[in-house]
């Protein structure tokens, strides 16, 4: 671990102007991604800004129905407050099958959205990776690639984007509020995450001076008919290979709004709207599910040993689909 130099924000606009005198600087919340990644090297801030005590850690109603979290409310507050378990389960449930309780009631939710890809390869500074190093290759390309993306990937960079919290958020179509040196700014959660392109080394559309404030969830909350499925190697405390977060708004069996977000497949949450919008109109049957499964997967590509999750996700669509609809129990 480098040498840094610590101090705590005392208010929203002191931790923006801190941040934005020193470009080596980072904001540290429950730190549990932060502080692995400078005993690893792969991150090395000259000073960390401590956000803990901002007044940002409550979940509040917004004119609109919704919901807004603040971005220091911990993954446990978030999961176990009974306006989430009651108007957005699957919110809770997706972040209920993330991690461990202990790093639960430490994470947040500024700092889930930003965690980094678990991508062996980044982790290890004795192996190229453009993320890490811009420019310095790629060792999953023709590594070791079981857990990697398979959609929207580029030559520069498979990596997955690890959050359960975020695909649903990317299903509920939440925005992320921040605030940087020149005002408010909203980012819906479909922009907020970037795909690997050319900039690998950039996973958001976030601005380095920018802090997150909050996130508000819309009035629609999928309470009725949703799923979180989440497929990993063990039952508990292991990231996602495939997860997938649906929303259904059914009326007498037949579909009227579909929302589906794929996890583990991805540089970000993926959402293919036009695939979903298959569904409006009709019936919620295992053939309507296997044609939009079919439809997602289309252009999914595999690097060799994460080849199996194509099948694996087409297969996770259609059984998300039906615990929604309810004709699949649900774990
Ligand atoms: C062993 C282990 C298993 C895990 N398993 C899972 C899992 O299965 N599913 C899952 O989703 N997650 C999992 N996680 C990840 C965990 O959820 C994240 O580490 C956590 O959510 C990060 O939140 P934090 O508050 O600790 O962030 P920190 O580590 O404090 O910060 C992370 C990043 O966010 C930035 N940041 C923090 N707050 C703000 C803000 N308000 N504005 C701007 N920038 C900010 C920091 O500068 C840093 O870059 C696991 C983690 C570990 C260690
Ligand atoms: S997949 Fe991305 S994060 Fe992993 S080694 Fe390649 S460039 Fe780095």
């Amino acid at each position: 671990m480098n040498r840094f130099s610590f101090e705590r924000a005392g208010s929203v606009a002191g931790a923006v102007s801190a941040i934005a005198r020193n470009e080596r600087a980072r904001f540290i919340a429950g730190g549990t991604n932060l502080l692995d990644l400078m005993k690893e090297n792969v991150s090395r801030p000259s000073h960390l800004i401590d956000v803990n005590r901002l007044p940002l850690n409550t979940i509040e109603e917004q004119a609109d129905g919704g919901l807004r979290i603040g971005a220091l409310v911990t993954n446990s507050a978030v999961a176990y407050d009974a306006r989430v378990e009651q108007r957005y389960p699957l919110l809770s449930k997706a972040i209920l099958a993330g991690a461990s309780a202990q790093l639960r009631n430490m994470a947040t939710t500024g700092g889930n959205l930003l965690q980094r890809t678990r991508c062996y390869y980044f982790y290890d500074t004795g192996t190229p990776c453009n993320k890490r190093e811009p420019g310095s290759g790629c060792g999953a390309l023709a590594g070791i690639n079981r857990i990697h993306a398979i959609l929207g990937t580029s030559e520069k960079c498979i990596a997955t984007h690890p959050s359960d919290m975020c695909v649903a958020l990317a299903a509920l179509e939440a925005s992320i509020q921040v605030k940087g040196p020149d005002g408010e700014r909203t980012i819906p959660i479909a922009e907020f995450h970037r795909l690997p392109g050319d900039t690998p080394h950039l996973d958001t559309n976030l601005r380095p001076d920018e802090l997150i404030t909050s996130v508000d969830l819309p009035a629609k909350g999928f309470a009725r008919n949703f799923s979180y499925l989440k497929i990993r190697d063990r039952q508990s405390y292991a990231f996602a290979l495939v997860s997938v977060a649906v929303g259904l708004e059914l009326d007498e069996g037949v579909i009227r709004e579909a929302r589906i977000a794929l996890g583990g497949v991805a540089h970000k949450p993926w959402r293919d709207t036009k695939a979903e919008a298959m569904l409006s109109g009709q019936r919620a049957t295992g053939e309507s599910f296997r044609s939009v499964a079919d439809a997602i997967l289309r252009d999914a590509k595999g690097y060799g040993h994460n080849t199996f999750k194509i099948e694996l996700a087409r297969r996770a669509v259609v059984r998300a689909l039906e615990q929604a609809a309810g004709t699949e129990v649900q774990q």
